[in-house]
């Protein structure tokens, strides 16, 4: 029998199955969806086991369902005595695994347990950094952790994040409970400086400072900027040193736009203690965004925050990319 028409293949569980007549199926996997007519439709229901009772001919439609098998509609069906593929690395992230199947296939329990050996490392006190971190460590990043010496302020507090009872205790360690709400298995020690984390979000409300944005590239590190203000939030630019635009490429954009941007730039590098602006769905929005780019360099996907920023501004619905491509008087590129 053939491999593809076998009984060792079953319907991708993420796809939804929706009859448009008696012999005509159509299958959704998630932004996409393919029609099924005639004799192929009812080997695709016996692969759905859903057979029925008057179901008694052979199956059909070999090269109808090897299609849908190259498209990610179908997948090995497990060995009674062999290892499950579609079982989740901890119980929780099975929802996780099937929507990650709709786009990623065959492949998606594969990404879900890569996850498991990431590290990720939010620098700084912006109001995002604790809720990307429990986000991240909620869709299975095994080790996130905050560093910042400061200690958690009222405006820090959001769902999902620290809480406002936190005000005052170490900023670090309650973005650390936020994550083990979140994801109890998940590793919350900073890493080793021999071991780097594979990517660094830089949540700061202000620009990066220079310094450390400049270490970071020496070393190599991918890093990703969230930050927010009054009215607006940024995810972005995420930064691979060497192979796409930096931070100081972003700044020379700038600078050629406005010749008073390094001036504006060393003044809004001064952190504001109290009374920091900040909306509360705007940061649930940014955070969210911040997740799924990180997610997606960690998966090995193409972020679209690589060489350009995702900016929102209520009470508009749009999220708008901003290009922020190598500058020519960058030296990002050369090795430095
Ligand atoms: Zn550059």
């Amino acid at each position: 029998m053939d491999a593809v028409a076998g009984p060792d293949r079953m319907l991708n569980p993420a796809t939804r199955l929706l009859w448009r007549s008696n012999n005509c199926l159509q299958l959704e996997l998630g932004d996409r969806a393919v029609v099924v007519d005639g004799p192929a439709a009812r080997s695709v229901r016996r692969l759905a086991g859903r057979r029925s009772p008057t179901d008694t001919g052979p199956a059909t439609g070999t090269a109808v369902l090897r299609a849908l098998a190259d498209a990610g509609f179908l997948w090995p069906r497990p060995a009674p005595d062999g290892e499950d593929r579609l079982t989740p690395p901890v119980p929780r992230l099975a929802a996780e695994l099937a929507a990650l199947s709709a786009r990623r296939g065959e492949g998606a329990a594969e990404v879900l347990s890569a996850r498991r050996f990431t590290s990720v490392l939010v620098h700084g006190s912006g109001r995002a950094g604790p809720h990307v971190a429990a986000l991240l460590a909620a869709a299975g990043v095994g080790r996130v952790s905050l560093r910042e010496p400061g200690p958690v302020r009222l405006h820090h507090g959001v769902p999902g994040g620290v809480l406002p009872g936190d005000e005052g205790r170490s900023l670090a360690a309650a973005t650390a409970d936020a994550v083990l709400r979140a994801a109890p298995e998940t590793a919350t020690e900073t890493l080793p400086p021999d071991e780097p984390a594979d990517l660094v979000v830089l949540a700061e409300d202000k620009p990066a400072d220079p310094d450390h944005r400049d270490v970071l590239h020496r070393q190599r590190r991918a890093h990703l900027v969230v930050q927010l203000a009054a009215g607006h939030g940024v995810v972005g630019p995420l930064v691979i040193p060497g192979l796409s635009s930096c931070l100081r490429c972003a700044d020379l954009h700038r600078l050629d736009r406005d010749p008073a941007w390094t001036a504006l730039a060393v003044q809004l590098s001064v952190r504001r203690t109290r009374r920091a602006p900040g909306e509360v769905a705007l940061e649930s929005v940014i955070a969210g965004l911040a997740t799924q780019q990180a997610l997606a360099f960690l998966d090995g996907e193409q972020p679209a925050a690589i060489d350009g920023t995702l900016e929102q501004h209520p009470p508009d619905w749009r999220i708008r990319r901003r290009s922020w491509p190598v500058h020519p008087d960058c030296d990002c590129q050369s090795g430095r």
